[in-house]
């Protein structure tokens, strides 16, 4: 083949890129779980090239968002959640607590942000919310990580239409309620409440005009399906989700997935993608088990879509790293941290 003619296959050759990856970034909720186990299953470095080139389209991809995570009330949750140390059932050695103070969270939120974080999410180890004390508690925490001009979130179980209304009037930002895996997998990890619960309360947290997280964990035993299968319905709501967490088990003693092995750099990679192919306008949170891996590992996940991860030395009750390793890591892959949507009042 002459000079000319190598030239003109190769512009063909970036002319049909470009057209792939134009009608890969058409924001679609009607993907079908074929579709998404073809893209899932794509050799894994087309499928990191393919995530990195949406992510570029619909984001800037030296921007990072850091979020903080704080147990605002810890352990002795009655429901079964197989990966969970915070589960009352279960021997581990999660400490548990009752609701933190008001004025403890704000001083936690204050700190976070001046360590670099934007977005503070507050969990409790709540089956479900109830109209009580506590829950006026968190409201009051609510307003007040609000007026600090922090992206404030909240994961506090499943919660009715009214509660998230009276969240939203507070100030919430965000609600967090994972899927955590396939709907066909999910009585295989919790029993003690079912996959229409979770996606009701999506549906509660989107009528109240709350941006949404919602996404999972990989490692808990479940097939390659069950992770196509999360990511379908994930992508299939009506409206994508604001926020895609993928988090990789932590397998905590004395819960029933103690033994499960660690997922590898390979499987989160595939998650991230497919997930920032399939949701191009979402966060996708590397989320948690961060703190086992490299910073090339962590680097590849950036690539491949990863905008968000959560920062501080626990998350919840599990390891995270520290703020002064994220920050090395920012200086190192040249990252800047996502300024906040929210205003300071
Ligand atoms: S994941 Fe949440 S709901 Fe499940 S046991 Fe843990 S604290 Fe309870």
């Amino acid at each position: 083949m002459g000079f000319g003619a190598r030239l003109r296959d190769a512009a063909a050759r970036a002319a049909e890129r470009a057209l792939n990856n134009k009608h890969m970034t058409t924001i679609r909720n009607n993907w079908t779980r074929e579709e998404v186990a073809a893209i899932y299953n794509k050799p894994v470095l087309e499928l990191v090239y393919a995530g990195a080139s949406v992510h570029r389209q619909h984001h800037d991809p030296t921007e990072v968002q850091v979020c903080t995570l704080l147990s605002v009330k810890t352990g002795g949750c009655p429901e079964d959640c197989s990966y969970c140390p915070q589960a009352a059932r279960y021997h581990t050695e999660v400490k548990v607590h009752k609701l933190l103070e008001v004025e403890e969270v704000l001083r936690k939120a204050r700190e976070a942000q001046a360590a670099g974080s934007t977005r503070f999410c507050m969990g409790a180890a709540w089956r479900e919310v109830r109209d009580n004390r506590d829950f006026d508690k968190v409201i009051e925490m609510v307003k007040g990580v609000n007026t600090l001009g922090m992206e404030v979130c909240c994961t506090l179980g499943m919660l009715t239409h009214e509660q998230a209304l009276k969240l939203k009037e507070a100030g919430l930002y965000a609600y967090n309620h994972n899927l955590d895996t396939s709907e066909e997998y999910y009585g295989d990890v919790i029993t003690t409440r079912d996959y229409k619960d979770r996606l009701d309360t999506l549906e509660n947290v989107r009528n109240a005009k709350i941006s949404v997280c919602s996404g999972g964990i990989i490692g808990l035993g479940e097939q390659e399906g069950d992770r196509i299968g999360m990511l379908h319905t994930l992508a299939t709501l009506p409206e994508h989700p604001e926020s895609v967490p993928v988090n990789a088990l932590v397998p905590v003693e004395g819960t029933p997935l103690e033994g499960q092995p660690r997922v590898s750099v390979w499987e989160m990679l595939r998650m991230i993608a497919t997930a920032r192919i399939l949701m191009p306008r979402a966060m996708v949170r590397l989320s948690a088990g961060r703190v086992k891996m490299s910073l090339e590992e962590q680097a590849l996940c950036f690539l491949a879509g990863a905008n968000s991860i959560f920062a501080g030395d626990k998350l919840l009750t599990t390891p995270n790293p520290a703020f002064v390793q994220d920050r090395e890591m920012f200086q190192q892959l040249q990252l800047k941290p996502k300024p906040s949507m929210v205003p300071i009042q």
